[in-house]
């Protein structure tokens, strides 16, 4: 690529290398230099407008450049606010007519070509040297966010540029084409934030999606890097593609992947279209657009945290950094082009995407009641969802009988709906999204598919819902009641807190720091009129006397988390253990480990370190796994195993680890971490209860294997997803008599995202289980594997020696969106055990 030297005299914006002191493709550039650019660009440029809308957990700015010719940039707000009106967030017809295209660079960290293809891009829009983009931005507006993931991508950059040989070494052995653990793709809490649009449980994808609610593109392109030998990959897409897809979305794709094709091929560039990434889990940053009437689009470079500057391939090309940056480039003009083309019938087309998806949803349910008997904090935390999508909803204002699919039991029945119920429609504006995030099973036209297979709210947030196929309108306006402060009255004996939402416990450890004693019963009780289930945190005045300020603290607290405290005078109860009852516990505020480094699952371990972090606010150390055999385990009273590969019992950090436990230490332990104790002396875990049950499994698994060897090769892919679950759940009995059940319920809605199966513990607790097969609710489950999840373990607890291990064979929190699962995690930590 050649840039165009200044003329002296001639006051032009510099090009990236002009300005950078090095041609792109020469070196990776930090983070803060990305932004330098862009700055800089803004500020000679006088249609170029940047927003800084938020800031990573590391305090990087997060930021878009907007641009567009002069005319339109003067006009900006009513283009914004036009859109909005075109899909009915707003009120009124719009008055212009210019789409959007929203450029996102950078999502994965380690894929770092695209904050450097993010400046040339800029830069071709704003030199005056390019007529084509000057004709283009007439009729367009072009949003580029040249990061998304700027902690990612520093963690990357920064580590590649210690490691880079002064002379391109494309030997892949060569140590900068290999990241260590955790590699630069993540955010800083080491989420996967393509997979976070809808759920937005990171602050990079909430300050995002914010930004991009409030604009609504037409247009959105997800540039990425992807493994070094494949070449390159944009739309049309793979299927599976939902159902909810409208013709003009594959349309526009189809446009857009023959304008590319006609560019890729001028230079003889590979590619490949319609294969692999697929549009159905709504939280990439292709289907959260689909879902919200854009079209969306993954763009895969070959180089994903290997290429570096630039790295042999299977072919033996050296695949440059150069190249790469160029390829991208060539794709965001191409989206350009493509919206600037069919400008008015991209915008027509939108208006009716919302418009048809509105007044005549396409999927099978149109309407979902939540019960507004849940318990009010597992409800709040689904509202802010929605909140969060701009998805609406109403109480149902009526009582009224009606026909639904019943979520918990899997069945369709008649039920009752009361006033409070909530109801939320698919005749509103974000009618699809709506009806994806609730739709109890996807639409698979494929079986294939690079993710989970369902999601649907009720069994996330674990709540009594329904979903019905006509249309129910909310009768009433919802209105938050107004929260009820609590006041500290000095006669009161104790206080109680509920205990079945995730901020029960960031309210436990809240009280925690303040040196608060907090208690817990193994039992219901009452007082009166008033009963608590078990689990319920009992907060005295007894224990906490040197407690300053005792009832003014309590109070305080929890007025602050918004959580109603009970209240008694008299420790003497009508039902259940009395307060000083050996049954009410104190809980002990544990001395957290979490493991993690190489070999433990990087996602696993971010989940653990952010829920602790930033939803609880409690401290945890971190411990290396290599380093295991080495470490003083003595002062831990709790260690985390994320899901990982832990080797065997004989390994010097485990045997330190195991010692640990039986002195009384309590590890948890998640996932494929449990393999360390299956079938291992001493433990009671074990892949099947008996040789008969194990013969009669196997027995399936060699009769379809025998099947499989004369299928075609090429059908081979296909038929080997019957030997797996992508995302599934299934519901699972919970024992609520014991601590890590506690506040769950009797039932809870496990993702199954692995094919791992155990048998009941035979010597420990089964807090979760699946008793039987018809407790498969929703998502893929190969039917060759399906068998093997009957009378198979969940979660469990084990004593060993004076300690316990817990088994989470299933992640009860995925991807921090699994919201009821949360609480299984607090249990696992604070209250077993105690
Ligand atoms: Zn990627």
């Amino acid at each position: 690529m050649v840039f165009s030297m200044v003329c002296p005299g001639f006051a032009q914006t510099k090009s990236p290398a002009q300005f950078l002191g090095y041609a792109l493709g020469q070196r990776f550039t930090p983070h803060h230099r990305v932004v330098d650019y862009y700055e800089y660009v803004a500020t000679t440029n006088n249609n170029v407008v940047l927003e800084y809308y938020g800031q990573t957990f590391e305090f990087r700015p997060l930021i878009v450049a907007v641009v567009s010719a002069k005319e339109n940039m003067d006009k900006l707000e009513t283009l914004r606010t036009d859109n909005l009106k075109r899909a009915g967030m707003l009120e009124g017809p719009p008055s212009t007519t210019v789409p959007i295209t929203w450029l996102s660079y950078n999502v994965h960290g380690n894929e770092a070509v695209s904050s450097e293809a993010a400046m040339m891009t800029l830069f071709a829009l704003v030199n005056p040297e390019e007529s084509k983009t000057k004709a283009w931005l007439e009729n367009t507006l072009v949003v580029l966010d040249p990061c998304l993931n700027p902690d990612g991508q520093e963690r990357y950059v920064n580590w590649y540029n210690q490691k880079v040989n002064a002379i391109l070494q494309p030997d892949p052995q060569s140590v900068e084409h290999r990241e260590p653990w955790p590699g630069g793709r993540p955010n800083h809490y080491l989420f996967d934030l393509n997979r976070d649009w809808a759920w937005q449980t990171q602050k990079e994808s909430r300050e995002r999606v914010a930004l991009y609610n409030r604009w609504l593109p037409q247009v959105h392109v997800d540039f990425h890097e992807m493994g070094i030998d494949d070449p390159y990959y944009f739309a049309p897409a793979a299927e599976p593609l939902h159902e909810q897809l409208s013709s003009f979305q594959k349309e526009y794709q189809e446009l857009f992947g023959r304008n590319t094709a006609k560019y890729f091929d001028q230079q003889d560039w590979f590619y490949y279209t319609k294969e692999r990434f697929d549009l159905l889990y709504p939280s990439y940053g292709d289907t959260y657009p689909m879902y919200n009437g854009a079209i969306g689009m993954t763009i895969e470079q070959g180089g994903s945290g290997r290429a570096g500057l630039g790295m042999l391939n299977a072919e033996g090309d050296t695949v440059t950094l150069t190249d790469r940056i160029l390829h991208h480039h060539t794709t965001a003009l191409s989206a350009i082009e493509v919206t600037s083309q069919y400008s008015q019938r991209v915008v027509d087309e939108f208006a009716n995407y919302f418009a048809e998806s509105s007044t005549n949803p396409k999927a099978k349910y149109k309407s979902f009641i939540i019960q507004a008997s849940n318990a009010p904090d597992k409800l709040a935390k689904l509202l802010e969802l929605l909140d969060k999508n701009g998805i609406r909803y109403g109480r149902s204002g009526k009582s009224a009988s009606l026909v639904g699919f019943n979520y918990q039991k899997g069945t369709t029945g008649r039920f009752s709906v009361t006033e409070e119920d909530i109801v939320i429609n698919a005749y509103q504006p974000k009618s699809v999204l709506t009806q994806v995030l609730f739709e109890p099973e996807p639409v698979l036209n494929d079986s294939i598919t690079y993710d989970i297979t369902t999601w649907a709210l009720p069994y996330a947030y674990n709540l009594q819902g329904f979903a019905v196929e006509t249309r129910v309108d909310a009768g009433m306006v919802f209105e938050k009641a107004a929260f009820e402060m609590n006041t500290a009255i000095p006669g009161t004996l104790a206080y109680i807190a509920p205990w079945n939402a995730t901020k029960h416990a960031a309210f436990l450890t809240a009280l925690m720091r303040e040196k608060i004693r907090v208690r817990t019963s193994s039992f219901p009780f009452s007082f009166g009129d008033q009963s608590y289930p078990r689990g319920s945190l009992i907060i005295t005045r007894a224990g906490n006397k040197y407690v300053p300020d005792f009832h003014q603290k309590v109070t305080d607290l929890a007025n602050k988390f918004e959580i109603s405290l009970g209240k008694t005078t008299t420790g003497y109860v009508d039902e259940g253990k009395d307060l000083g009852s050996d049954f009410v516990r104190t809980i002990k505020a544990p001395k957290v480990a979490v493991i993690g480094g190489e070999g433990t699952s990087s996602l696993n371990f971010g989940e653990i370190w952010h829920f602790l972090e930033q939803e609880l606010s409690y401290p945890m150390s971190v411990l290396e796994k290599d380093n295991l055999a080495s470490i003083d385990l003595s002062g831990y009273d709790v260690i985390i195993m994320p899901a990982g590969n832990y080797g065997n019992q004989e390994d010097k950090g485990n045997i330190n680890l195991i010692d640990w436990v039986k002195k009384g230490g309590k590890l948890i332990a998640m996932e494929d971490a449990v393999e360390l104790f299956v079938d291992t002396e001493g433990f009671s875990l074990s892949k099947y209860a008996d040789s008969d049950e194990e013969d009669s499994l196997q027995q399936v698994e060699t009769e379809s294997e025998i099947q499989q060897m004369t299928i075609p090769y090429l059908d081979r892919e296909r038929y080997e997803i019957s030997g797996a679950v992508v995302g599934a759940v299934m519901e699972a009995d919970i024992d609520e008599t014991h601590p890590l059940g506690y506040g769950i319920g009797n039932r809870f809605y496990t993702l199954k995202n692995n094919s791992n199966r155990y048998a009941y513990l035979t010597d420990g607790v089964n807090v979760g289980y699946i008793p039987s097969l018809d407790r498969h609710r929703a998502g893929f489950v190969g039917y060759i594997i399906k068998p093997q999840f009957e009378k198979s373990l969940v979660f469990g607890v084990e004593n060993i020696g004076s300690g316990q291990v817990v088994y989470l064979v299933d992640n009860p929190m995925f991807r921090s969106f699994w919201e009821s699962g949360k609480l299984i995690m607090a249990n696992a930590v604070f209250l077993v055990g105690n």
